[in-house]
């Protein structure tokens, strides 16, 4: 079953708001196996939101669209449903009452506007407003059906999620499975992955299995396989069996599939190995332990972290003797200097010329990733590319992956 977005505001042209609601829309329906090939931004004007609407059902079996629901004069959605339809909008005397109580409730009177919102096309389904006023549509268009949400994010994912989904279950008449799994690497870039999973990309050719390579900066590179079948447990196995070879040829690179996270590694770990973690950061400001302590539970093996940008910094509060900041020996002393101070078993550190001007005749861009572990310590070069910004977030992520331990 193909299903077609369509997200409308004049706002989405104009790039004041990013679109995030097509590419939502576009992950549940990946996650749930349906296909999706057309998606349409169009302005807050009825001939266009009618001629986009026109051009996606003929493109699909169902049509969703995002925006134009609430109560002002630019929101159009339902009169171009209308149209398209051949659903003339009639009050519906439930949701009246119900944007009535909303009011009351709040304390507010409604304005005449706010009565449009009750207008529902004939013969439509009406989406409850649990989070907003606005209500969702569903609305049949011969054998196929738009259904229309509101634009606000948690407003839209909340029937996206259910009575969406539902519709959309019972319109499906084909029982393929579609799934996909996702391998996650650090280290290599897009090209060289490519490379390496050549082999396996020309096998797989016209089989049941597609793969993909998707370069997702701080996230590093994905490989994503998506699989095909009637069967459930024939696109598990199909999927394991892609996960087994992908890792044989990537090897350390993978650090996990799906919506793991370097930290997340870094985390589970540290847990199983009852260790516990310390970071000292220059050129990454405090990058890597705010990454670190985005996991939930971080408290139990993050001990802390120091800020040790400025010289006298590293010599004072971590001990560090060398003749340049960005060495190996400084890289080495910071770790083992910030594990010493919070009493930890693992010391991690970052020192580095982060641009634009370069450091103690360094260039912008190199990096010394520092790690200690009871007493012992090593260091690792980078040298990374692109601006302060860039070469910051990747030195964290590096710092990220020498620390998957
Ligand atoms: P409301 O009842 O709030 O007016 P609506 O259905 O009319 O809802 P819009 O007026 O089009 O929706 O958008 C409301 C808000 O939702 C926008 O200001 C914007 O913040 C957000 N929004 C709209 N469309 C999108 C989108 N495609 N992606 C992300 N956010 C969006
Ligand atoms: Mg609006």
């Amino acid at each position: 079953m193909e299903v077609a977005v369509v997200a409308i505001g004049t706002e989405l042209l104009l790039g004041q708001i990013v679109d995030s609601n097509s590419a939502r829309i576009g992950q549940v329906l990946a996650a749930n196996g349906f296909s999706s090939h057309l998606q349409l931004k169009v302005g807050d004007n009825h001939e266009r939101i009618v001629a986009a609407l026109e051009l996606a059902l003929s493109e699909a079996d169902a049509v969703i669209t995002s925006g134009g629901l609430g109560p002002t004069q630019d929101d159009i959605t339902r009169e171009a449903i209308a149209q398209v339809s051949g659903r003339p909008l009639k009050e519906d005397a439930r949701v009246r009452s119900v944007i009535e109580g909303l009011f009351a409730a709040r304390g507010r009177t409604m304005s005449v506007n706010n009565y449009r919102q009750a207008m529902v096309p004939e013969g439509a389904t009406v989406i409850e407003q649990r989070k907003g006023t606005a209500p969702g549509l569903i609305v049949p268009v011969g054998e196929k059906v738009i259904v229309a949400l509101p634009g606000v994010p948690y407003e839209l994912d909340d029937m996206l999620a259910n009575e969406v989904l539902a519709e959309l279950r019972a319109r499906r008449s084909d029982t393929t499975v579609i799934q996909s799994r996702v391998i996650r690497t650090w280290g290599l870039g897009e090209s060289t992955l490519a490379e390496l999973m050549a082999p396996r990309f020309e096998a797989l050719e016209g089989s049941a299995v597609t793969i993909a390579f998707l370069a997702s900066g701080i996230e590093g590179v994905k490989v994503r396989f998506t699989a095909a079948a009637t069967d459930a447990a024939v696109v598990l196995g199909l999927l394991d069996e892609e996960e087994l070879r992908a890792r044989e040829v990537l090897g350390d690179y993978v650090f996990g599939v799906d919506d793991e996270t370097l930290e997340g590694v870094v985390a589970r770990a540290a847990l199983d190995k009852s260790l516990t973690i310390a970071t000292a950061e220059s050129l990454t400001g405090g990058m890597l332990a705010s990454q670190l302590v985005r996991v939930p539970g971080a408290s139990t093996w993050f001990r802390g972290g120091v800020v040790s940008y400025a010289r006298s910094v590293k010599e004072d509060l971590l001990g560090v003797v060398a003749p340049s900041v960005v060495s190996p020996e400084a890289a080495r002393a910071m770790a083992e200097g910030v594990a010493r101070l919070v009493g930890a078993d693992i010391g991690l550190s970052t020192t580095g010329v982060a641009g634009p001007d370069e450091l103690e005749g360094q260039p912008t861009g190199v990096v010394w990733i520092g790690m200690s572990a009871n007493g012992r310590s090593a260091a690792r070069r980078v040298q990374l590319l692109g601006d302060r910004e860039r070469i910051r977030t990747y030195a964290t992520a590096t710092a990220l992956d020498l620390a998957r331990l």
